[in-house]
């Protein structure tokens, strides 16, 4: 690539990179571009600037009195590697702690009651656990087992998680359990969301023959490290580990980012009133904000950015006496079908899933609130997600009192970016606009994985082409 500006060997001082946001996207690349220069021996200026006074964006753990509280991310998934390795370079293998025994981990609520889900996992594997299931009438049990008789869809179309599920599976599956599973990792309609750009894979198993005979192989393969793990203290613990591995100063809490301009071959950082020039730029920001910061240096790449659409959610955490629980919690939680009118979306049975959450006697429950469509009480009042959470907690478990110990909101105001159908085309216009801006990569949840590990891999591999691009930069003339 051709530019004009002088390089910083030209200059006399080490390149200059900027990581705008410390969530675990920035934190990962900001970690790649030192490992770098410790490996090759080269000096870089870095600097990771966070608006926020506190890092670790929606990683964020609280500790009071034995109980662990995440307020954004509570696992992450052993299937995709990134964040066990990085864990491990960071020494932190010996805190990794797995889910606890558990043969049904999931319930669903169905008219009201809380049934078991027969099993686990991104589809069934076998119709017998569901024949015997109260959560589907016998013509829905009847069309999911017809599943290996669909044929394959043709073509690379995109398409809706609800319109695939509902080809293979039937509506009454899709609706009363996989939209409520699906729908609830992203937070989403799956009406909307793209296949392509969320669960890949799942196409992959129509082409193979079907989804039940897809996951029966699956079932017989060996898996080395699978299902969901965190760390023994939160998973606040990866991101102190991985400020504590990037040379002392480079991160900037309180450092917030007001305006980005191209400066000949340099970029021009606004931040908090004062102007700093650097040599590359990574941005790890949600992609309102990076669209808001580059819509004077490219119109149409902030426009293709503000495409990407982001919903509110919010987490409620309860810590209550298991005294006041008439029967033992069942699982890890439940989901909750649309059909059943609650304002839940789901919640996790923190003190169940994970060992160490809490002390023996408490059960630690955490809800999901908002999402498209139901965004209103993820932004209400703190007050009123707890009053509408603790009443319909109260009845989904059938409890007489409910007096919480402790109570805790967490609340993600579009944070959640939605993976709509012809999301990988609004990826293609962004990638094809960035050409035109050497020195700039975009990474994090927006584009290419909402999960730890996809965050860990987009944020790693920006880090890498940054640092190969500083440092092997061939200027004109020189
Ligand atoms: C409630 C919830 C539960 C989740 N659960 C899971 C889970 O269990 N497992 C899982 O794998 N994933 C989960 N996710 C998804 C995962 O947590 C996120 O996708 C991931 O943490 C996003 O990381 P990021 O670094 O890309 O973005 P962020 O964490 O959003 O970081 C972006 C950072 O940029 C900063 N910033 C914004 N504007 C500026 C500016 N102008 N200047 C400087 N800094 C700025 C922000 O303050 C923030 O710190 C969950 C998400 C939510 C919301």
């Amino acid at each position: 690539m051709i530019v004009t500006a002088p390089s910083p060997k030209q200059l006399g001082r080490p390149p200059r990179v900027a990581i705008l946001g410390a969530g675990i996207s920035g934190l990962s690349a900001a970690y790649e571009l030192s490992l770098g220069a410790q490996r090759q021996g080269r000096r870089l200026e870095l600097m990771v600037l966070e608006a926020s006074t506190r890092i670790g964006g929606k990683v964020t753990t609280e500790s009071r009195e034995g109980i662990i509280v995440e307020g954004g991310p509570d696992s992450f998934i052993g299937a995709k590697p990134e964040a066990l390795e990085l864990i491990d370079e960071l020494g932190l293998s010996q805190e990794v702690i797995g889910t606890n025994p558990c043969r049904r981990p999931i319930q669903v609520l169905s008219g009201g009651r809380l049934e078991s889900l027969p099993e686990f996992g991104l589809a069934p594997s076998s119709p017998w656990p569901w024949l015997a299931s109260p959560l589907l009438s016998w013509r829905g049990k009847l069309r999911m087992c017809l599943e290996p008789l669909v044929p394959g869809e043709q073509g690379h179309q995109d398409e809706s998680i609800a319109s695939f599920f509902r080809r293979r599976l039937g509506a009454e599956a899709l609706d009363k359990i996989f939209a409520p599973m699906f729908g609830g990792i992203y937070a989403g309609d799956c009406e909307k969301l793209s296949l392509q750009s969320t669960f890949p894979q799942l196409r992959e198993m129509e082409r193979k023959g079907g989804l039940l005979r897809s996951m029966q192989s699956a079932k017989r393969a060996p898996r080395p490290r699978s299902g969901f793990m965190t760390l023994r203290g939160g998973l606040t613990r990866l991101i102190e580990a991985l400020a504590r591995a990037l040379p002392g100063g480079v991160v900037r809490a309180g450092a917030k980012v007001e305006s980005v301009a191209r400066r000949g071959g340099s970029w021009e950082l606004g931040v908090n009133g004062e102007l700093f020039k650097v040599d590359a730029v990574i941005s790890a920001l949600p992609a309102p904000a990076v669209s808001a910061l580059l819509s004077d240096v490219d119109f149409e790449l902030s426009c293709a950015l503000r495409e990407i659409p982001f919903v509110s959610t919010a987490t409620v955490s309860l810590a209550l006496e298991r005294a006041q629980f008439k029967r033992p919690l069942q699982g890890f939680g439940f989901l909750i079908p649309r059909a059943e009118g609650r304002r839940i979306i789901g919640a996790t049975f923190s003190s169940s899933k994970f060992p160490g959450r809490a002390p023996e006697n408490t059960a630690l429950i955490r809800c999901f609130v908002g999402g498209a469509g139901q965004e209103e009480l993820a932004e209400a009042p703190d007050e009123e997600i707890l009053r509408s959470v603790s009443a319909e907690l109260k009845d989904i478990l059938r409890m007489d009192s409910f007096k919480p110990a402790l109570s805790r909101v967490f609340r993600w105001p579009k944070a959640n970016p939605q993976y709509l159908v012809g999301h990988a085309l609004k990826l293609k216009r962004i990638a094809s606009c960035l050409q035109g801006h050497p020195g700039l990569w975009l990474t994090g949840c927006s584009f290419e994985g909402v999960s730890l590990p996809d965050c860990i891999r987009s944020g790693r591999r920006a880090g890498v082409q940054a640092f190969q691009w500083v440092c092997g930069r061939r200027h004109a003339g020189s």
